[in-house]
């Protein structure tokens, strides 16, 4: 408990360089117990390696503040848990295990950096269109590289209203991207 303990605290100092600020980041989050399920997997530390190297400097630094927790669902009909006060909680279910586990990796990890942009941006905080959070958690995924990865997989979905939104904002999103790289 103490080690854990002391793993827990690594404080980062501010001046300190972005790349030594994501590794204990990292270090922090792997090493929590409710991430075991994580860390005893190949596939899924690979995925969330690959999840948070795609994090930029302004990324991190909100979420070194929040208390990020991933907990993995396994379809039961219920369940309590107890958190640490003030966390935010992504729950991961068994479909996207199935598809961090596939050949479709990066559209897992594009999924799961939506749902980072959900965190960042405060969504289970404030009150917002449904449609217009989801339009803003997507644009994070964008700005994390994995704005690509992320349309293609809302185009697997049934065709709605919300998801044909999805796509096209983050087509212009990333048209946009390729005319300022040309
Ligand atoms: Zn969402």
């Amino acid at each position: 408990m103490l080690s854990y303990l002391k793993q827990k605290f690594h404080i980062a100092k501010k001046d300190e360089p972005f790349e030594t600020r994501l590794e204990l980041f990292q270090a922090n989050f792997f090493n929590m117990p409710h991430h075991l399920w994580i860390t005893e997997s190949k596939a899924l530390k690979r995925a969330f390696l690959i999840l948070f190297d795609s994090l930029n400097d302004k990324l991190l630094q909100i979420l070194w503040k929040k208390n990020l927790i991933c907990l993995r669902s396994y379809g039961v009909l219920a369940c309590t848990l107890s958190l640490p006060p003030q966390s935010d909680v992504l729950i991961v279910y068994p479909d996207l295990i199935k598809l961090l586990h596939s050949a479709s990796l990066m559209h897992g990890v594009s999924i799961l950096a939506h749902e980072i942009g959900h965190i960042v941006l405060d969504h289970s905080h404030h009150e917002l269109n449904p449609v217009l959070a989801q339009l803003e958690a997507d644009a994070i995924a964008f700005e994390m590289g994995l704005g690509k990865e992320l349309m293609e997989q809302i185009k697997s979905f049934p065709v709605s209203d919300e998801y044909q939104l999805r796509i096209e904002n983050l087509t212009s999103l990333l048209t946009q991207h390729s005319k300022k790289r040309s």
